[in-house]
């Protein structure tokens, strides 16, 4: 089998993974600001993590899976400069702060279950981690990387090059450029260069947000957070740092210095960023009011949409995608993408159901059986191809299609070993439940009760009472279901 290989933006090459400690995996992934509502853009960041969490576990990796929340420090233009995102809003609604990121956090977790996400091991907060953010200020201080200004203390990027720092080669920004692109946007005010930023900084008198520090009553800087929160929880160095795209520069750029600054080496070992989900080939968000909330989606209550969508009907548009293109938005590709899941959650049910009958001697047809291991094969492949879940997808709707064969009778189960039947069961089902976090959607009990229906309608056919039959039939149809009038059975299944 390949190794899995990922794309490291810091190499900018893919590369075979290789744990620092196997089995253990560290992986850090930067979190939400939790100010507002998590749209549909955000859930894609996170969902590709979830992909790569859900993998690793899935190959026998032991991962220590740190994704914070912002609750503080972030603050409106993503700059030094300008009020506090959480603050700004618990004025705007007479809250308390604690009481907006409460509602948000919360929403957060509901949205990326509702996605079917996987909570992460450790969800620290950078208010419960000031003390480490003053630490590590004093200590960039006490080594000459920072300095207090104002009662503010900043990052000195000049002397930390002076120093061996590198920054910028995360980004691929060159220092030059960078002052000429700053400097006029940025006044220096009371840093030394613009290109200098926040660890801490001062609280004016009407900042509800405030800490006492050596320095006076302040707040973090919005990059040290993570420093401080990955270094505590996954060490000096750990194995992968995750972020969307936008999150490079400066934040992650920043993240990098402040780290190797602190510690004296380089924190990460895999840098991975996701690209961004798209409305009309413009990037989703909340400023550019172009952003669904998932509520909406399932609703289908937004004048973008024409239909409403189902959580896994959107989980898997997003997964036909790999994470480092952009995924545009529309209408027409989820309608694609929901006939595609129908699809493989009818194989889903039906290949639960399928038990290799007990007793029969298989003559196995070469063909068919290559053609499963290789899809089989590559399942895996895609995968381990910088999780390239599109390749994957292509390789379950090959297994589909026997699993198909197989429950209409074209395939019969003697041209397929026993092993080979389990085989195909297995990844079709793992790969898809527990790597993919694609499940079947079904209210509890479903099953029980079109077991009732369909007796039901089994009785009235035999019964001739078509205009019942044709009840049956058109309630089913009402909820998206299509009763199969088969040889010897009665089944029903997605209408795909
Ligand atoms: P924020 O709460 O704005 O800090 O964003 C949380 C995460 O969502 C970050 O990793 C962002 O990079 C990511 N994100 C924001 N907008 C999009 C988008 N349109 N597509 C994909 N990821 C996004
Ligand atoms: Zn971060």
């Amino acid at each position: 089998m390949q190794p899995l290989k990922i794309y490291n933006t810091l190499s900018r090459e893919k590369e075979i993974f290789k744990a620092l400690h196997a089995p253990l995996v560290g992986l850090y992934v930067c979190g939400p600001t939790v100010y507002n509502y998590a749209h549909l853009g955000n859930v894609r960041t996170f969902t590709s993590f979830d992909i790569l969490y859900r993998y690793l576990t899935h190959i026998g990796y032991k991962v220590r899976y740190v994704r914070n929340i912002t609750d503080v420090g972030h603050l409106v233009g993503d700059g030094d400069e300008g009020e506090d995102k959480i603050g700004k809003m618990a004025k705007l609604e007479k809250l308390e702060p604690m009481e907006i990121v409460h509602r948000y956090t919360n929403d957060f977790h509901q949205v990326l279950s509702t996605f079917n996400l996987l909570p992460p091991s450790i969800e620290p907060t950078a208010t419960g981690h000031i003390v480490e953010q003053i630490e590590t200020s004093k200590n960039l201080l006490e080594k000459g990387l920072a300095y207090e200004s104002n009662g503010s203390i900043y990052f000195d990027i000049e002397a930390y090059n002076k120093q061996g720092g590198d920054y910028g080669k995360l980004s691929g920004r060159v220092l030059d450029d960078l002052l000429t692109e700053t400097r006029d946007l940025d006044g220096v005010g009371e840093k030394r260069s613009p290109l200098d930023f926040a660890l801490w900084k001062k609280a004016s008198p009407e900042h509800i947000m405030r800490w006492p520090s050596p320095w006076g009553d302040g707040f973090p800087g919005w990059h040290l957070e993570c420093t401080c929160m990955s270094h505590k929880y996954l060490g000096d160095t750990f194995d992968i740092h995750g972020g969307g795209m936008d999150l490079k520069f400066p934040h992650h750029e920043c993240e990098i210095a402040q780290a190797k600054g602190a510690y004296g080496r380089a924190p990460v070992q895999y840098w991975m960023h996701t690209n961004m989900l798209t409305v009309n080939g413009q990037k989703m968000s909340k400023s550019l009011g172009n952003s669904f909330l998932p509520n909406e989606l399932i609703s289908g209550n937004h004048p973008l949409l024409e239909q409403a969508y189902s959580p896994m009907t959107v989980r898997f548009f997003m997964l036909q995608s790999q994470y480092r293109s952009t995924l545009d938005f529309s209408n027409d590709a989820l309608k694609a993408a929901q006939k595609g899941y129908k699809r493989i959650a009818n194989g889903m049910r039906n290949i639960k159901r399928m038990q290799y009958p007990a007793g029969i001697v298989s003559q196995p047809d070469e063909k068919q059986t290559a053609e499963i291991q290789a899809a089989i094969q590559g399942c895996y492949d895609g995968m381990n191809d910088d999780l390239n879940t599109a390749v994957t997808i292509a390789h379950l709707f090959t297994l589909l299609k026997k699993i198909n064969q197989l429950y209409t009778g074209s395939l019969a189960f003697d041209q397929l070993s026993e092993e080979t039947f389990q085989a195909l069961k297995s990844t079709y089902i793992t790969i898809l439940e527990d790597v993919l976090g694609i499940r079947v959607e079904l209210p509890e009990n479903w099953e029980s009760l079109t077991e009732g229906f369909l007796s039901l309608y089994k009785g009235f056919k035999e019964a001739r009472k078509y205009d019942k039959v044709d009840e049956i039939r058109a309630t089913f149809k009402s909820m998206g279901l299509l009763i199969k009038d088969m040889k010897d059975s009665i089944d029903w299944g997605f209408e795909e």
